[in-house]
């Protein structure tokens, strides 16, 4: 029997993209001996998304499955939505806005033939923002500088995991997920293949900078404990420099060249008040994130799924 594909994607708000989607992956698919069931997770999306999707599932039902959210809980956790609901021998991350674009999933599946665990696209020419590819990055470089893992330069979503490596992710349990990190952390025999970035198909990007802002800081927070540690080292840094400046302030009184220097005290009373609400922050950080651990609420809630057997296996016909 040909081996089976799970291609994932979120949805929220993307009716217009919808059918030209199904149209680039139909003709993709058809392409290849794959058995493939697409599974799209509307994320909560308020505009024809729903009715599009469950239309298309009525008139593909071997190939699309949909699991509607209960709300809109945002692009990670609709995806691990998705994985979760994967049974497939291989799975296929992406966007829905077609920036990762359907022709080069053949390529992909080609390293997984090969025998790759995990295939991922890094992303080449980026067609964002200049503003936006300056911030990309520059949080990648960061990223790789302060985790110890080598989570790869500019690669996202866009990836292909083996069965045996989407097992484990299903069993990771927690919930502040930064997706391309913890495919790093998982290991495996890895790929990175160069795939152009597409255009968005319409519309803005449907997560706001806030939320982007966020997940950055999930990269990095979720997968360092370096900025903690920066606390410690900074503080053993200014405390050396205060004691040196203790000596020479008490040589000066000594020897009578004393001044009221109400400047400098002034100064090293901001500094050091920025220093310290800064890492208050940097605490609060890994403080929110435990709370929202240790909560144990479900990072997302399905509302409805169509076209999976009424069994925790989800239907998978051939092509
Ligand atoms: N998305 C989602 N939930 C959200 C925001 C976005 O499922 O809360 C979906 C969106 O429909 C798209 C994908 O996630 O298919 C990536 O979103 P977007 O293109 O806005 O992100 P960007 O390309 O800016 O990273
Ligand atoms: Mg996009």
């Amino acid at each position: 029997m040909s081996k089976s594909i799970n291609i994932v994607i979120p949805i929220y708000n993307e009716q217009g993209t919808i059918p030209e989607l199904w149209r680039r992956l139909y003709s993709v698919v058809q392409t290849w001996e794959y058995r493939t069931q697409i599974i799209f997770v509307n994320d909560g999306s308020q505009d024809a998304s729903f009715q599009i999707l469950t239309e298309l599932h009525q008139q593909f039902p071997k190939h699309i499955a949909v699991v509607h959210l209960a709300r809109n809980f945002g692009h990670q956790s609709a995806l691990t939505a998705g994985i979760e609901h994967a049974h497939a021998d291989a799975v296929i991350l992406m966007d829905g806005d077609l920036q990762d674009t359907p022709e080069s999933l053949p390529q992909m599946l080609r390293k997984w033939e090969e025998g790759f665990k995990v295939v991922y696209a890094i992303r080449t020419k980026r067609k964002e923002t200049f503003l936006k590819r300056f911030a990309f990055t520059t949080f990648y470089r960061l990223q790789a500088k302060l985790t110890q893992l080598e989570i790869p330069l500019d690669a996202g979503i866009f990836s292909l995991m083996d069965k045996q490596v989407v097992d484990i992710f299903k069993q990771l349990p927690e919930k502040n997920r930064y997706i391309p990190g913890l495919r790093t952390y998982l290991g495996f025999r890895q790929i990175g293949i160069p795939i152009e970035r597409g255009v968005r198909f319409e519309g803005k990007p449907r997560v706001s900078t806030t939320k982007l802002i966020k997940l950055a800081m999930d990269g990095i927070f979720s997968m360092s404990h370096l900025p903690l540690r920066v606390a410690s080292y900074l503080g053993i840094m200014i405390a050396s420099c205060s004691f040196l400046l203790a000596t020479v302030v008490i040589f000066l009184k000594i020897i009578g060249l004393a001044t009221p220097g109400w400047a400098s005290n002034l100064s090293s009373t901001f500094f050091m008040g920025g220093i310290q609400l800064i890492f208050l922050g940097i605490i609060g950080e890994y403080l929110g994130r435990i709370y929202d651990e240790v909560k144990q609420r479900p990072y997302y809630i399905v509302q409805e799924k169509i076209g999976f057997e009424s069994s925790s296996e989800p239907k998978l016909n051939s092509n």
